[in-house]
Parts: structure tokens; C-alpha cells; sequence
């Protein structure tokens, strides 16, 4: 059993972290690498992004949202409680070289994986600059953090209720015009804001790391869940990934079978809700 020793409400839309003891995964995992939970007995599977570890205090900490059944089970523990399994590191281990300028990009709850692996390029000795993005100034996470990380952060809304008004991909196009010479985009988000940026770093020529993390279901390669198109190869996000050259994922094949979960996965809240 894994004891939870700190819970957090981190944003508007149900984004919640957990601070969970396990100090074999935190002597291990680098920036990047999930693990798969299971609440209890006869839960599933949940792979989930680790956001920090702590070597020192044999910690992890991840952030999720609330988006089926078994993520709201996870919102409803608190601290105290104990999940039952946890497996990791899993993923594979990003090497993390001196590059140049990387422009890191994190929508929504992608900030916090985003987070984890730009921890790694600024330990690599890279210069970093920061675009993070929500739809609302209340859904915004680790601003902080980020600002902490990078040389420059911008910060962007939907909504323009706080930073600059828009989205990241118009932060981006803002730091071509002024043609910073950046080495590396890594961007980690929803999967239409992935492919967006894609769309645009092709265009420039930009080298493009994604996180394909949202897709996977079981994490043992055996599910087939997360098989995603690389330049015409088949892979699975969870073994060979989960991250990839965002320039020759299919992402439109992606955000088709991905929108198929999304129903099932809100049907599945709904009932639960209703089953009380
Ligand atoms: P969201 O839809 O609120 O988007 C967050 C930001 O991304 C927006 O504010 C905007 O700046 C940008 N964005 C979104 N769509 C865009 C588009 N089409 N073009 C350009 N920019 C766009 O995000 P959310 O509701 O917080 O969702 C978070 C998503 O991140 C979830 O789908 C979750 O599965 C995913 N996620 C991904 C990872 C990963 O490793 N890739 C990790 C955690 C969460």
C-alpha cells in the first residue's frame, strides 16, 4: 500500500495533486516517466505523469483531472488513505542534452508533466522559455514553478483574464517574429493544442517533442490503446513512448480514437454519479 501524504486542489476544473510514498519509484524516476496505479482490489489501471519527486523524503507527487470514474475515486481520497498499487518508472528514459534555446509549452494540466521535463533540460544547462496556457486565469497551474525554471515565461488565457490574451500557439508565432533562435519546442497539453504547435514548428523547421500520455489506457503494450502512427510505424505510447517527434505523429488519427474514450469515459463518471 502507498500512503497519501498530501492532496491538493491545484486549479478550477477539478486539477488535484497527490503527494504519494513511494521511495523505490523516486530513487529511479526521471523527468517524464509515469507510473500506473490501481485504487484498490478491483480498480483499473491508471497511468499518470509523475510532476515532482523528492528523493530526499521518498516522495512523488502527480496531478490528474477529473475526467471518469476511477480519476474522480482518486479526487475523493485524502490524506491518510492508500492506493494499493503503483507501478514505475515507467516510459521510456528521455535523454536530457544540451541543446540550446527550448521552448517548453503546457496547456492546461499538461503544465505539470511540461514542468518535470524542463527540469531536466535546465539541469542538461539549457536556456529555457516558458508558454503556459489555460483557458481561464482560475485554471492556471504552477506559475510559479515555471517562472522559477525559465529565463522568460509568457503566460496565456483563453479568455484574457490573465496574461496575454489568446493562445499559446499565438505566444509561439510571437517569439518567431522576433526570431529567437529556438533549438527545441517540447509541448505537452491537449492533443489538438499538440498538433497545432506541430503544425506550426514544421513550418519553421523547429525540432518538436510531444507528450502522447493522454492516450494510454493499460501501460503494459498489450491493450493496443495507445497505438499511435509514427512516420508510418506503428508504436505504443505507453513502451516506446511516451514521448515522440510531434513532427511525424497522426494526430488526426489520434484525436479521432482518443474523442471514442473520452464518451465512454463520461458515461462511465455519470453512472458512477448517479450510482451514488
Ligand atoms: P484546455 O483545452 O483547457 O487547453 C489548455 C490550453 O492549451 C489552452 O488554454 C490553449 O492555450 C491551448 N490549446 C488548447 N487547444 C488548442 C488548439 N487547438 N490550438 C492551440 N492551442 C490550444 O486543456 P485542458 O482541458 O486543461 O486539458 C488538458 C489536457 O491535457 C487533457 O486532455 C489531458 O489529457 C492532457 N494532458 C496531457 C498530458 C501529456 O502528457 N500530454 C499530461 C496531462 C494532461
Amino acid at each position: 500500500m502507498y500512503s497519501i501524504i498530501d492532496r491538493q486542489e491545484m486549479a478550477k476544473g477539478d486539477i488535484v495533486s497527490i503527494t504519494v510514498e513511494a521511495p523505490e519509484i523516486a530513487a529511479k524516476i526521471h523527468p517524464g516517466q509515469f507510473v500506473v496505479l490501481r485504487i484498490n482490489e478491483t480498480g483499473e489501471r491508471l497511468p499518470l505523469t509523475v510532476a515532482y519527486k523528492n528523493r530526499a523524503h521518498g516522495t512523488i507527487t502527480i496531478f490528474f483531472q477529473v475526467v471518469g470514474k476511477t480519476t474522480a475515486m482518486l479526487s475523493s481520497l485524502k490524506i491518510g488513505d492508500a492506493i494499493k498499487d503503483l507501478v514505475g518508472p515507467l516510459g521510456v528514459r528521455e535523454k536530457f542534452e544540451k541543446i540550446g534555446i527550448i521552448v517548453g509549452i503546457g496547456g492546461g494540466s499538461g503544465i505539470a508533466v511540461l514542468h518535470h521535463l524542463l527540469e531536466g533540460y535546465a539541469e542538461a544547462g539549457n536556456n529555457l522559455i516558458g508558454i503556459i496556457g489555460a483557458r481561464e486565469k482560475e485554471m492556471l497551474i504552477l506559475e510559479d514553478e515555471m517562472r522559477r525554471l525559465c529565463q522568460r515565461l509568457v503566460v496565456t488565457t483563453d479568455d484574457g483574464s490573465y496574461g496575454q490574451h489568446g493562445l499559446v500557439t499565438d505566444a509561439l508565432q510571437q517569439l518567431v517574429e522576433e526570431q529567437v533562435a529556438i533549438d527545441l519546442v517540447v509541448a505537452v497539453g491537449p492533443l489538438p493544442m499538440m498538433r497545432a504547435v506541430c503544425k506550426m514548428t514544421r513550418i519553421y523547421q523547429i525540432h518538436t517533442l510531444v507528450s502522447l500520455n493522454p492516450i494510454m489506457i493499460d501501460a503494459t503494450g498489450m491493450c493496443g490503446g495507445c497505438r499511435v502512427n509514427i512516420g508510418g510505424d506503428k508504436k505504443f505510447a505507453c513502451v516506446h513512448g511516451p514521448h515522440f517527434d510531434g513532427h511525424k505523429v497522426d494526430f488526426d488519427e489520434l484525436i479521432q480514437r482518443n474523442n471514442m474514450y473520452t464518451r465512454d469515459e463520461k458515461t462511465s463518471l455519470l453512472s458512477s454519479i448517479k450510482a451514488g
